[in-house]
């Protein structure tokens, strides 16, 4: 899932019918509902994946989908699934809509949802509140990239949210920097001084408490970033991911996730991956986090 600020949303003007994808299919006629949904049933053949070499012609989601994926795939050694449907809305009502018919999300809490978020990954799925961004540019294909990253977790885990969320979010935007510096569009350096300089003032990090056990569930993970702002959570997120990738390396995360299809443990399958329990390893990354903001 990835958010965005409530004046960005509020102050875009609608998308609206100037989608034109060589399988798109406009879902509509039906009922207001239906209007501004289109359905991108798109398949992914791992033999036809083709390194895009910058980010000119990834300007509609059929075309990032793939690209990123070939990044994903070829790259970083994540699998993606051959089938992949994706959902655009135009607007934060139809995106409302399509969460709870299209992804099964309750009515509540796609109220809560459409409310900050703009893109959602789930099992062979992904749904996007298009409005955000008119231009498909580089924040853009970072949220496609951001998404398609939790698609890929779900192969992984064989299952939505069994994995430590702030880990989930954290390697989702890391993937996401890394296809970004792929394309040429921004260097992992530069968002590691972005995230350094934003979790300065983080209340977690002021009281020196990460509390990583309610970050580690999907629920806690929305509950403290819209208590403490949602781009410091993601951005320290994001840095303990990086933190946890260089020093054991990206492979070492894909086994992580990857063991939640044989058992469901959180914090077993976190010790069998990383070699420590989640407590040593939150003394650990709060010394950390708090050496690289001094
Ligand atoms: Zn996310």
């Amino acid at each position: 899932m990835i958010w965005i600020g409530r004046n960005l949303l509020r102050h875009c003007s609608l998308f609206g019918g100037v989608v034109s994808f060589s399988l798109l299919m406009m879902v509509g006629g039906c009922g207001a509902s239906s209007q501004g949904r289109t359905v991108l049933p798109i398949t992914i053949d791992p033999a036809s994946l083709t390194l895009p070499g910058d980010g000119a012609s990834l300007t509609t989601h059929d075309a990032a989908i793939r690209g990123i994926a070939s990044i994903l795939v070829k790259d970083l050694g994540l699998p993606v699934p051959e089938q992949v449907t994706v959902y655009v809305y135009a607007s934060r009502p139809v995106f409302e809509q399509g969460l709870i018919q299209d992804a099964h999300v309750s009515p509540v809490r796609a109220a809560e949802l459409s409310d900050f978020a703009i893109g959602i990954g789930k099992r062979r799925l992904m749904l996007f509140n298009d409005e955000a961004y008119e231009v498909k540019g580089r924040e853009w294909l970072r949220l496609v990239a951001h998404e398609l990253s939790h698609v890929s977790q779900i192969e992984l885990a064989q299952g939505e949210g069994r994995a430590e969320q702030w880990l989930a979010e954290g390697m989702a935007e890391w993937v996401a920097f890394t296809v970004l510096e792929r394309l040429g569009l921004d260097t992992m350096d530069h968002r590691r001084a972005l995230a350094r300089a934003g979790i300065k003032s983080h209340a977690a990090l002021v009281a020196a408490r990460l509390d990583l056990d309610t970050l580690g569930s999907p629920r806690g993970f929305t509950v403290r970033h819209l208590r403490e702002g949602s781009l410091p959570t993601y951005q320290l997120a994001f840095l303990m991911a990086d933190y946890v990738i260089k020093r054991d390396g990206f492979p070492k995360i894909v086994q992580y996730f990857a063991s939640f299809a044989e058992r469901q443990h959180r914090l077993d399958n976190f010790r069998r991956a990383f070699g420590q329990s989640l407590a040593e390893f939150e003394r650990e990354i709060l010394g950390h986090l708090k050496s690289i903001t001094r």
